[in-house]
């Protein structure tokens, strides 16, 4: 496997960072397997759709998409795509019934990739709601610790981070290396801003989630989100605006909310 200068390649795309998702599923796949992790957020939503769009094209041949977990798992690299979604245990029902309706329209199949313990497993060994009293711990084995299991030996993963979301956000390039999860991270919408997002979800009658109507505008774990403007209503009352995924370690080290 040829490993891309992810640098580099996100300096050439600055200019066409939209193309980036067409040139990683049509290109860079056959060096690895690339894996699309989403919430259903509406970015999240408008990338499941150009993914739909790839195939339809025939520039992304279907059977590469995988559809089971455990194959998902094994180590050899076969350069496959997997759509995962972190089954924290404590997503909403719309959020899951979101999943479902893009399943349905778009034909593809989501894997759900969930932590090791189950919520009540959590709840005996750490004490009620973690999310209350350690949301930090929470995150970390509910989310951080199955994606970096999962990544392991992966070429790269797709993001739907924009650059306008969050000051972590705002210096990301189409293309970078992950420096904590150690593979190619691949950011196809950096450039979008909020509205260009609503736009294309209207005119191409993309599924969004239901609670974004509602006043929500960033949906996470159903306990640690409220409505709120941008990221405003994730982990409200908190110093955290974060699960950690896409804060780097030097970040961390310099003061960033999720400490590893
Ligand atoms: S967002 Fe909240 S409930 Fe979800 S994993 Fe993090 S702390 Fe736990």
């Amino acid at each position: 496997m040829t490993i891309p200068d992810w640098q580099e390649l996100g300096l050439d795309f600055e200019e066409k960072s939209s193309e980036a998702l067409d040139f990683a599923l049509s290109e860079l796949l056959k060096q690895g397997d690339i894996i699309f992790l989403t919430a259903f957020g509406s970015e999240g939503c408008i990338i499941f759709k150009m993914i739909a769009d790839l195939i339809n094209q025939g520039r992304l041949d279907k059977t590469m998409l995988i559809e089971d977990l455990d194959e998902l798992k094994q180590e050899a690299s076969h350069g496959r795509l997997a759509i995962v979604n972190l089954d924290t245990g404590y997503q909403f029902k719309e959020t899951l019934e979101l999943k479902d309706k893009l399943e349905t329209k778009y034909g593809l199949k989501v894997i759900m990739l969930e932590p090791k313990q189950s919520v009540s497993e959590q709840d005996i060994e750490y004490g009620k709601d973690l999310f209350k009293t350690d949301p930090d711990q929470c995150c970390y084995m509910r989310k951080l610790v199955p994606l970096s299991n999962l990544l392991q030996n992966k070429l790269a993963w797709v993001t739907s981070i924009r650059r306008e979301q969050s000051s972590h956000r705002a210096s990301a390039l189409a293309f970078e290396y992950d420096k904590k999860f150690k593979l190619g991270k691949i950011n196809p919408l950096i450039k979008w801003s909020k509205s260009d997002v609503w736009k294309y979800i209207h005119e191409n009658q993309i599924p969004y989630n239901l609670l974004l109507d509602q006043g929500y505008d960033s949906i996470g774990c159903e306990p640690c989100t409220s409505p709120g403007e941008g990221r405003k209503g994730r982990w409200a009352g908190q110093d955290k605006i974060e699960c950690g995924l896409h804060i780097q370690e030097e970040e961390m080290e310099q003061g960033g909310e999720f400490t590893i």
